[in-house]
């Protein structure tokens, strides 16, 4: 670990303001402020100077942000500078929909690899990427990617995590909803979008039942 003792929920931010800050770049901004930074992506100004004290000094008395030199500390400090290589196990409605998505560039992501056991899918290319048969999952220790995305059905999924994890596989993100255990070493990130939405009717207005 780089940095010690920085909080999950510090971590989590981080990629929301690099997203804020590319935004401001694009738009020619050159400098901005903690207050305009949290007006743009919806967060409280001391959090933003919270979780960046962590890290050292971010901003320059009287100029704010340098929105270069931030873009890269913040790509550094998540280790994005170097770019990313994924693989795909699961090319089903899930999967293919990943596949497709151009947004993970922005943040040095590509998926170059995808696997299933469908043997209707196996061959085909999507996205540019070839679908791979599971037997051919031992070629990502030889190809050196280190980040698996898992969008098989809940009931596949430890199976799958076991066989990457063997792999060479060291950081997981999950779409399937069941928790997975893996050995130490190996981070796991579960995205459950029915989780999110179970939570949001809790803030609609009580005359809305
Ligand atoms: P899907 O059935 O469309 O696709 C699953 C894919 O996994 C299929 O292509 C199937 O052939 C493959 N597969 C099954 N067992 C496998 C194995 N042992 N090894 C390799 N490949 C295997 O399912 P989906 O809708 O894409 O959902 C995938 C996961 O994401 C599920 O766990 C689901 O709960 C979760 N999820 C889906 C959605 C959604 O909107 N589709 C939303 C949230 C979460």
């Amino acid at each position: 670990m780089r940095y010690q003792k920085i909080p999950d929920e510090t971590v989590r931010r981080l990629p929301v303001y690099l997203r804020g800050a590319l935004h401001l770049s694009r738009c020619g901004v050159e400098s901005t402020s903690s207050e305009k930074l949290a007006d743009l992506i919806g967060v409280e100004p001391w959090q933003i100077r919270k979780d960046f004290s962590y890290f050292g000094d971010f901003d320059t008395p009287g100029v704010g942000y340098d929105l270069s030199s931030l873009v890269s500390r913040v790509n550094n400090i998540l280790r994005l500078d170097a770019g990313h290589k994924a693989a795909l196990v699961g090319v089903g409605n899930l999967g293919s929909a990943l596949l497709a998505y151009p947004g993970f560039r922005t943040y040095g992501f590509e998926i170059v690899a995808a696997f299933d056991i469908d043997r209707r899918k196996i061959g085909r290319r999507q996205a540019g990427v070839s679908i791979e048969d599971m037997a051919a999952l031992g070629a990502l220790n030889t190809c050196g990617l280190h980040l698996g995305i898992i969008a098989v059905p809940e009931t596949a999924s430890q199976d799958i995590a076991d066989a990457i994890v063997k792999a060479g596989i060291k950081g997981i993100l999950t779409f399937s909803p069941r928790r997975i255990a893996v050995p130490r070493g190996v981070k796991v990130i579960t995205i459950d979008i029915a989780i999110d939405l179970a939570r949001l009717p809790y803030y609609l207005p009580s005359n809305r039942r």
